[in-house]
Formats: C-alpha cells, structure tokens, sequence
C-alpha cells in the first residue's frame, strides 16, 4: 500500500471530562464533520459513561467512537474495569491503550499495553497504542531508542492498516503547550514507519501514526503537514468542537 492511500484521522480524547451535558458539544462536531467527509476520518473518544450515548448519536454520521482503555480479560472479577468487548457493545469501534497518564498513573507496562492491544482486536476494535519518551529521555538523546522499545513491546504481532494506529505522544508535550520542532517529528515518524515496516511488511506501510502532545488550531498545519504523520491524537483542544473541528480542517 502507498502511503498516500493513508486516510488521515483526527481523534479527541477527552480524557476524565464530559457529562450528559456534553452530547451538545459532540453534536456539533458531527454537524462540522459534515464538510469534511471523505478527507479525514475523526473519531472522539468520550469518558466511559457518555459511550452508548456518544455511538448512538454518532450512527451513521462521519463521526466514530472510540473509548479510552480496556481491560485485557473479557469478563471476570475486575470491579471498576470494562472489557474490551463490553466497548464494542457499547459502540466503540476503537480504544486508546497505553496513553502515557495510564502508564504512570496506572504503571502499565509494556506487556500490559500489548495485552489491551490483543484484547481490542480480540473483540473487534481497532488498538490506538501510544508511545512516547520523557522530556529526560529526550535530552538524554534515548528518545528513538525508548519509542522503539515501546512499540516493540507493546505492539503485539499480525498489526494490520485495520486493527492498529499508533500514536507518537511524547509525555513531556502533553497538556504543556510545549511542542517537538517539525524535524523531530519527521525524524520519530520516520523510525516508527521503518520499524512498522521491518515488521509488518506492506501493511506497516499503511498503519497510521499519529502526532499528539498540544495539537492546537495554530500548530495542527505544520505539525500534520510532516511526512509520516497521519493525524492527531488530541487531549484539550478536542473538548471544543470549534477547536477540534479547525485542527481537522487541515486536511480540507
Ligand atoms: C493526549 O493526552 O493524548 C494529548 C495529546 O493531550 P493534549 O492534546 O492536551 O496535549
């Protein structure tokens, strides 16, 4: 597959925010999305409770619903936990794992993140699987090096253009404004292509890989116009449907 044939997504992840009240706030992102259909896919992924709610107002529009972290076991005795395949009743079509608050909040590790990942495609999700290094890895000069250990330990075998998208995150650009240059970003996406290739083959040329860490309207065109980058993953500015719909609107 060529890399041009990539459909770009843009994905919110709204993280622990929404109520009831917010489904006015994903309408009218379903109503922009209008404008853009068929040049980027967007996705928003809501606080579990908004799930159902979220799909069911989402049916049959450009909009799709992913949710934000799974457990690896189907069913059983986790209380608090929802399972993989409890999403996909929900309606989601994707989940985020691995996003950096799950790994230092939660201490998940590598292996953890590639069980959730076998747990989405077990029951029929695509698995957003996010990578990213410290600000002290980064000045350390690891940051290559600790992404590629991540992907490596996180993504599990028989990734296809279906079932997986990866998001570049690095922790320190989460939620501070704070932002790698262009030429970093084309340097991580270009490692991460290569090492998706070397392992899937055709399919690792078509896998997504997404930019995320303070995507914001004024900096969405440089950093997606990066080679290798196909979209955003987006924390903050994806609770407005003004500011996430004018990230998307780079791809019009
Ligand atoms: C995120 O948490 O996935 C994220 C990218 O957050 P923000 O856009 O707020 O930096």
């Amino acid at each position: 597959m060529a890399g041009a044939a990539r459909r770009p997504l843009v994905a919110g992840n709204w993280k622990m925010n929404g109520l009831s009240s917010s489904q006015t706030e994903l309408a009218r992102i379903i109503q922009g999305a209008r404008e853009l259909a068929g040049l980027v896919e967007l996705m928003v992924c809501p606080p579990a409770t908004l799930l159902a709610r979220f799909a069911v107002a989402a049916r049959g529009t450009e909009v799709r619903i992913g949710a934000q972290d799974c457990h690896a076991e189907p069913a059983g005795a986790f209380t608090g936990d929802l399972s993989a395949e409890m999403l996909k009743d929900a309606g989601a079509v994707a989940v985020i794992v691995g996003h950096s608050e799950r790994r230092t909040y939660h201490r998940e590790t590598d292996a953890d993140v590639r069980a959730k990942a076998l747990a989405a495609w077990r029951a029929g999700l695509c698995a957003i699987v996010c990578v990213g290094e410290s600000r002290a890895e980064r000045e350390d000069g690891r940051a290559v090096a600790v992404v590629g250990t991540q992907i490596d330990g996180s993504v599990p075998d028989s990734a296809t253009v279906e079932n997986l998208v990866i998001a570049y995150e690095p922790v320190w650009a989460i939620g501070t404004g704070l932002t790698p240059t262009p030429g970093d970003v084309a340097e991580m996406h270009g490692h991460i292509r290569q090492r998706v290739v070397s392992r899937f083959g055709e399919q690792g040329q078509g896998i997504r890989i997404l930019y995320g860490g303070s995507v914001k309207p004024s900096n969405a065109k440089e950093l997606m116009s990066v080679a290798d980058v196909d979209g955003a993953l987006v924390g903050g500015a994806s609770l407005k449907a003004d500011e996430f719909l004018a990230i998307a609107s780079v791809y019009r």
